[in-house]
């Protein structure tokens, strides 16, 4: 390893898919703004795709001091290879002090690959960032032991430091609108990505119709859990979700009693949730559950329970039944929406 006063900034990796980013690349700009300008360093957004000049600029206007972007027909669909390869090398070429992911199933792919190439830590699933201003470690607190505990990582010894984080974790910055900026901070970059280096040929892209479930974008949540009874009562909880415009979410209980498909479990091993409404039912608020979803706006707890966990979180609470509360629930609002 190189001497580790020679690396240098916060690198954010920006996952795009058609030429487009996904948002937890811009949220990462957040802790990496925090992280940069508490040691004086710059945030670099740093992009491979094809057609990401777009995403390029906008990652700019979210504050990024300068965007390293690749573009190649090459990069147009995730490849490990390719990937792991034109990223060894950037930093390689840059020594980067620090490398923020999205945990996206690409992210989780690509991060510990690099991690071991350039025979460095990474630290998944990441909920907290700090960085001592001293020592430039960067401090990376994750959920252990369940959730039951946190604990704060640190990589003192190797460079640069890695770690991926959850889409929904952090908020977007607030984006500069003008833009005029943005161009000057583009800085087109290139690798040499060997072609028989490349194992693996994409011959087809088949949608397999499971229907997408966007509950990290999404700004309204109705969430089902064991009190439901049955996957049939999940049809209550879609329909307050339908009535109120928003997405159906899901305890891990009804995920493993195959109620409901795993793209809705929000929690720990779930998905990371902050809408700016989130509707518990029949949900009893265990750690894990709430890791997940405690970073909503506005938390609804509807539970037969009155001494249940999940009220402690809960902005508003309903005791009651959940069948017959939702059904009356979805009611109101619908004759409210048409007055
Ligand atoms: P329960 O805890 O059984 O609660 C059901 C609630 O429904 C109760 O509060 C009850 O009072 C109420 N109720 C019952 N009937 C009615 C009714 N008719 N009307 C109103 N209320 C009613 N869990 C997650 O959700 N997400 C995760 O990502 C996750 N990851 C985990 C990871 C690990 C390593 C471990 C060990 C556990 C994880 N869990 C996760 C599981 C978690 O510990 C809980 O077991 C789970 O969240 C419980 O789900 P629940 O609240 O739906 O069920």
């Amino acid at each position: 390893m190189e001497q580790k006063q020679e690396y240098k900034n916060i690198w954010v990796f920006i996952e795009t898919e058609e030429g487009k980013a996904k948002p937890v690349g811009f949220e990462l700009l957040t802790p990496g703004r925090l992280l940069a300008d508490k040691i004086g360093e710059k945030l670099v957004a740093v992009i491979p795709g094809y057609g990401v000049r777009e995403a390029a600029r906008q990652a700019a206007a979210y504050g990024a001091d300068e965007v390293l972007f690749i573009e190649g027909e090459e990069y147009r669909n995730y490849r490990t290879d390719v990937y792991a390869d034109c990223m060894t090398e950037l930093v390689e070429r840059h020594r980067p002090l620090v490398i923020l992911m999205g945990a996206t199933n690409n992210g989780r792919d690509l991060g510990p690959r690099l991690a071991c190439r350039l025979k460095t830590g990474l630290t998944a699933d990441c909920t907290a960032l700090d960085i001592d201003s001293m020592t430039k470690n960067v401090e990376w607190t994750r959920p252990a032991f369940g959730g039951n505990l946190m604990a704060t990582i640190l990589c003192p010894e190797h460079r640069p430091q890695m770690g991926t984080v959850r889409p929904g974790v952090f908020k977007k910055p607030v984006p500069d609108e003008d833009g005029s900026a943005a161009e000057q901070k583009l800085i087109g970059e290139s690798a040499g990505i060997k072609p028989e280096r490349i194992r693996t040929e994409i011959v087809e892209r088949i949608n397999e119709g499971v229907q997408s479930v966007n509950l990290e974008e999404a700004e309204i949540i109705v969430s089902g859990g064991r009190g439901i009874g049955k996957a049939e009562n999940f049809s209550y909880i879609r329909e307050l979700a339908d009535v109120l415009g928003g997405a159906v979410g899901s305890s891990r209980a009804c995920v493993d009693a195959d109620w409901i498909p795993h793209a809705h479990q929000v929690g720990q091993t779930g998905k990371t949730v902050a809408p700016k409404l989130y509707i518990a039912c029949g949900i009893s608020g265990a750690i894990q559950h709430l890791a997940g979803m405690s970073g909503a706006e506005t938390i609804v707890a509807i539970n037969q329970d009155p001494d249940a966990p999940i009220f402690g979180v809960a902005d508003y609470g309903i005791v009651g039944d959940l069948l017959e509360v939702l059904p009356e629930l979805s009611r109101g609002i619908q004759q409210v929406k048409e007055l």
